[in-house]
Formats: structure tokens, C-alpha cells, sequence
């Protein structure tokens, strides 16, 4: 696939653009008129700069209003397109896109359309180069490639073709099979870009909610192997306008765009590459431990809070300060080494998880498909005798390791061979979920981290009211529900999300749910032990009871215990919250009777009671 991107895609000067997408790879770039209007260098050092960075022009962009004009404003626009060609001549692009009109001058006399097009043709063709014609979702006359097509077609102009853009074909809900009508010598350029489904005006959904590849919901895949099946074989070029991504850093987001399209190259929603082009998505199979960094003073208080979750100190490193902490198949590691990256989480957000370890059956496999990615792997120091896991940078900065499945039990025997105490009655499970949080402007950065990297699905987003502001949360989860992470992003500068980043310095785990088969029993075990919990309000419990008529011996159950319910249909969802260590780091505990989501209806009680706690929990 030959990678593109339009320079409106991201944020700084166009120079700074331009080597912020040489760099993450890209083998063209689409200028945007405003940012060359807007840059201090001339058309031809733009070009100058394009070539030594070795990137194609491959499209200048956009003209609007050009076709169906009456005679008196015709003239005028195609003088217009003369001065653009001169631009062009300068700037080294052959190939401009012309819009379909929204000129409330222009007519829908489709002769005249096709006149039109075909003299843009001529006199692009006089001037060496080549026009490209895309139906805007909102044009007046033309908002569908079916129609631009057909009117491409018929003016039969070897300089004029087509541009076919994803938002505006699958906006509107037009057939990808349609796509199969085109010509692949008249398809001059493909724009792609996803979105989430929305219900409102199609201008203002495309100017601002346009996304990578793989984090809208938009029917990607089939398009693009329609595309593929007419044999097209130019340039793939994201034309993504978002307002979250132009407050982002153009180095990122330009990574971030490059990974989209090897995504999108391999299949979004495939597990394996139809074109073979990419490795299989990694399966992860579980989570085999979390890290937390800790000093040694907040190892200790940790150590209380988990011990009273039923965990104990199992074992310890065989040359480390690191600690196994076990409670049935779950592992938790807490590390007090006085340097490396433990350390160094530890000195900068204080004690917090540093690194979380995924199970998997293809290691090998899951790395070289993160390097097709060009997502950084980690190499820390490893001791001479010690067990090398291959990782990659995950959120915050923070590890993901790559635990290989066949050998997990091996690796543990031998990293963690001085045994200590022997584990406690089991009342939890497992790992249900992760919760991350992060700034609003990586949340979907993250989401496409884990999407494109693991065989993980993502949920639709939600709004979260937390009693500052809103918080946008969405779930990354295997099929089988085996892995399961819940990213939050909040712009409320004093939502609880965003007091955890602020106090945090940057993104991490905001709290780790556990599953538990009885969560009265587990509760009353932690409670008996001494964990400290989130209180919730009796009046929620007096909505419980109006809302879903739960018998009075339930709802006690609950409130005695401070446990949370949600429903959906007959399955049915159970939370515990504790009160949370260091303030940052809180625990859950979860029970589900086949239910998928996450409580969202009860987040917003939880951070009104966390809010509550304010001065414990975050200052
Ligand atoms: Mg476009
Ligand atoms: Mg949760």
C-alpha cells in the first residue's frame, strides 16, 4: 500500500508537518491550501523540502465551486483554476481535487456538469496535469461517488478522474459494492478517514469527527477491498479534520496515522490479513500479572490493603526486589528496586502499575506484527541468570510485556524461586478489567494501540457525568472477554480523570477489577479483613429498588455492603469499590451473571462518592 496523508490531518507549520509525516513513513502527502498560505516558505521550497524528505505530492487540495456555474460566474471560476494550476506548477502537484459544488449559483444541468468537468480537463491537460473529482456528502447536485463517477465518465477526459473518499461514500450509507463500476485508471486518488455513526449534518460530523482507521465504526473493510478488487493501486492518503488531533503533536498523531493504514492494509475487523501484508493480530489469552512500582515505605501499605483483598507475598525475585503477590490464578508483582524503569515510574508518579503482563500463544508473532506497527518495543537490562520477556511501550510510558503461554509456569519457578507464604483461601477469580486513564487528546491513540496490535474489539464510546465534568470512556476486550481494558479521557479540567492525570503526571491505571464468583463472600472476607470501602448513599439503593423491584433481602444485602447493581435484560452486573491506596490506584470487585459492560450507570454514583473523599483520594 502506498501511504499518504493530508497536511490538515495534523498540527504546527506545514514544514513541521511535513517532516513529522516523513518520519513516521508516509510516502506522500496531500497539501492543504491554508497551510501553504499560512507558511512563511515559498511553493518551491515546499517542493524542495518534499523531495529531500522523499515524500510524493500526491494531491493539492481543495478547489470548490467549479462546475454548473452560470456563463458570468463560469468565467470567474476558471480563471480561479488557472491561478491554482500556477501554484501547482510551483509546488511540483499534478493533481488537484475539485470538489462538487455547494454554490447555491450552481446548476444541476448535468450537460453542463459534464462540459465542465471535461474543459477542467482540457486545461489542466494544457498545463501537464490532472483534476480529480469528489463528491462531497453535502454538495448541491452531486453527493454521491455513484454520480461523480458517471459524470467523470461520460466527459471522457484523460486528465479528469475520480476521487473516492471513504467519509463521504459511507456517511450516506452508499453501497461499497458500487465501487466495482469504477475504472482504476480513472480512481486518481482514495481519501480515507473512519468516524463514528452519528446522527447529525453531514458537514459537521465530517469537519470534526473524522477519525484513523479502526477508531470510528464506519464499514472500512469492505470498502477498501472494493477498491482493491478494481485493481487500484495508487496512493491510500487520510484526510482526517479533527479538532483533537490538531491539539495533539504531529509526531504522534502522523505515527498513529501510518499505523491506521497498515490496519486498515491487514483488515480492521480481520483477524488475519486478507493481503498478507501484516502478521496476525496477537491473541492475548489472559493477564498473567500487573507491576506496581512502589518505594519501599508504599510497598508496605500496598501489601496492607492487598492482604486484606486476600492476596499474599508468595515469593521473591531471585536477585531483585520484587515481590510475587498471589490470590488464586491471580498474579500481582510489587517492585521496590532502587533503579530502572520500576524506579523511575516510582520517582514520577509515585507508587502506581508500571508495566502489566498479557498472556500469549505467538510472542514471535505479536513483535513482529508491533514492528510492522512501529510500535516501540522496551529492552531493559537482563541479568545474566534472569528470564527475558519481550515488551512493548503501553500507556503513560508504562510496560506491556508479551508473556509466552507455554511457558509462563517455567518463568515464574524461575524468576521467583525464594518462596515466602503460602497463599491464602481464594474468594476472586481472576483480572476482569483494567481501567486506564489518559488525556482526552491520546484516547483514541490508545484505542488503536490495542485494536491494531491485539485481536481486541473496541465498545461504542460513552459520556460519563462525573460531578466536574464529562468523561469519555470506551472498552478494548477480547471475544471471550479473557482481557479486558476500559480507557477513560476526560477535557473537564477538574473531573476526577483529570485530577488523577494532573496528580499522576500523565496517563496509568486508574483501578483494577477483580471477578469473584460470590461477591457477598468475597465483600465480607475483605471487610472482615479490614479493607477500607467506598460508601454509596442509601438513596441509592432506594432508586435500586424502584427501578428494577429487587427483593428488600437483595437491595439489604447490598447496602450493608456498599455494593453496586446494574442490569441489562436479565443479566445481571455486581460492584464493590475500595477506597483508593496513594490516592491514585483503587480496586473493584466484580461479579457477572452474563453481563458485558462495565456499570456505566453507576459511575457517576461511584465518582460523586469518590468526590466525596476528595482530600483522601486526590487532592
Ligand atoms: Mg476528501
Ligand atoms: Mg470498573
Amino acid at each position: 500500500m502506498k501511504t499518504s496523508i493530508a497536511t490538515v490531518s495534523i498540527s504546527g507549520t506545514l514544514d513541521a508537518k511535513l517532516r513529522a509525516i516523513a518520519a513516521a513513513g508516509f510516502d506522500g502527502a496531500e497539501i492543504f491550501e491554508n497551510d501553504l498560505l499560512s507558511t512563511h516558505l515559498s511553493a518551491r521550497e515546499i517542493a524542495a523540502l518534499m523531495a529531500e524528505l522523499g515524500l510524493a505530492c500526491t494531491m493539492f487540495q481543495p478547489f470548490r465551486d467549479l462546475e454548473g456555474l452560470p456563463d458570468a460566474n463560469r468565467v470567474r471560476a476558471f480563471d480561479r483554476l488557472e491561478r491554482k494550476f500556477d501554484v501547482m506548477a510551483e509546488l511540483g502537484a499534478d493533481l488537484l481535487l475539485v470538489c462538487s459544488s455547494c454554490s447555491p449559483q450552481a446548476l444541476g444541468d448535468r450537460e453542463r456538469l459534464v462540459a465542465d468537468l471535461a474543459e477542467a480537463g482540457d486545461r489542466a491537460a494544457a498545463r501537464g496535469m490532472r483534476v480529480g473529482y469528489e463528491a462531497l456528502a453535502w454538495g448541491r447536485h452531486v453527493n454521491d461517488h455513484r454520480e461523480a463517477w458517471a459524470l467523470v465518465r461520460d466527459a471522457d477526459h484523460p486528465a479528469l478522474g475520480l476521487v473516492l473518499d471513504s467519509f463521504h461514500s459511507l456517511a450516506r450509507g452508499i453501497p461499497s459494492s458500487s465501487i466495482g463500476d469504477i475504472r482504476a485508471d480513472k480512481l486518481f486518488l482514495v481519501q480515507v478517514c473512519d468516524a463514528p455513526l452519528l446522527d447529525m449534518d453531514y458537514l459537521g460530523w465530517s469537519r470534526h469527527f473524522r477519525c484513523m482507521p479502526g477508531q470510528g465504526e464506519l464499514p472500512l473493510d469492505d470498502w477498501a477491498e472494493a477498491i482493491r478488487r478494481i485493481g487500484y493501486d495508487g496512493h491510500w492518503s487520510l484526510e482526517i479534520f479533527n479538532d483533537r488531533f490538531r491539539a495533539g503533536s504531529a509526531s504522534g498523531i502522523a505515527l498513529d496515522g501510518l499505523r491506521s493504514l497498515r490496519l486498515l492494509e491487514g483488515g480492521i475487523t480481520r483477524a488475519v490479513s486478507t493481503s498478507g501484508c501484516l502478521p496476525e493480530k496477537a491473541r492475548p489469552t489472559g493477564v498473567e500479572f500487573i507491576e506496581f512500582a512502589a518505594s519501599p515505605a508504599e510497598a508496605v501499605t500496598l501489601g496492607t490493603m492487598l492482604r486484606a483483598l486476600g492476596f499474599r507475598p508468595t515469593a521473591r525475585h531471585r536477585s531483585k526486589e520484587v515481590i510475587r503477590w498471589q490470590h488464586g490464578t491471580i498474579n500481582l508483582v510489587i517492585n521496590c528496586e532502587p533503579e530502572g524503569l520500576a524506579h523511575s515510574f516510582d520517582v514520577v508518579h509515585g507508587a502506581s502499575v508500571c508495566a502489566i503482563g498479557l498472556t500469549l500463544e505467538d510472542v514471535p508473532g505479536a513483535l513482529s506484527r508491533a514492528d510492522a506497527l512501529r510500535i516501540a518495543r522496551f529492552n531493559q537490562a537482563v541479568g545474566p541468570d534472569e528470564w527475558p520477556i519481550p515488551s512493548v511501550r503501553g500507556v503513560g510510558g508504562s510496560l506491556l510485556y508479551l508473556v509466552d503461554a507455554a511457558t509462563r509456569e517455567a518463568m515464574w519457578t524461575h524468576e521467583f524461586p525464594h518462596m515466602l507464604e503460602p497463599m491464602g483461601p481464594a474468594t476472586l477469580s481472576g483480572i476482569d478489567h483494567i481501567a486506564q486513564t489518559m488525556q482526552f487528546e491520546e484516547f483514541l491513540s490508545w484505542q488503536l494501540f490495542y485494536v491494531s496490535l491485539l485481536a481486541m474489539t473496541k465498545t461504542p464510546q460513552l459520556e460519563i457525568a462525573d460531578p466536574m465534568g464529562l468523561v469519555q470512556s470506551q472498552a478494548v476486550e477480547t471475544a471471550d472477554g479473557a482481557v479486558r481494558f476500559t480507557l477513560n479521557g476526560s477535557l473537564a479540567s477538574q473531573s476526577l480523570s483529570s485530577r488523577f492525570i494532573q496528580n499522576y503526571f500523565g496517563a496509568g491505571v486508574q483501578h483494577i477489577a477483580f471477578s469473584c464468583p460470590d461477591i457477598f463472600a468475597a465483600v465480607d472476607a475483605a471487610i472482615a479483613a479490614g479493607i477500607e470501602r467506598l460508601e454509596i448513599p442509601r438513596n441509592y439503593y432506594d432508586d435500586l429498588e424502584a427501578r428494577w423491584g429487587l427483593a428488600p433481602d437483595l437491595i439489604e444485602a447490598m447496602a450493608s455492603r456498599d455494593i453496586l447493581y446494574d442490569r441489562d435484560g436479565e443479566a445481571e452486573y455486581f460492584q464493590f469499590y475500595t477506597r483508593a491506596f496513594a490516592r491514585r490506584v483503587f480496586f473493584e470487585l466484580v461479579q457477572r451473571r452474563d453481563y458485558a459492560g462495565y456499570g456505566a450507570a453507576n459511575a457517576p454514583i461511584r465518582l460523586a462518592a469518590q468526590a466525596r473523599h476528595k482530600p483522601e483520594i486526590l487532592d
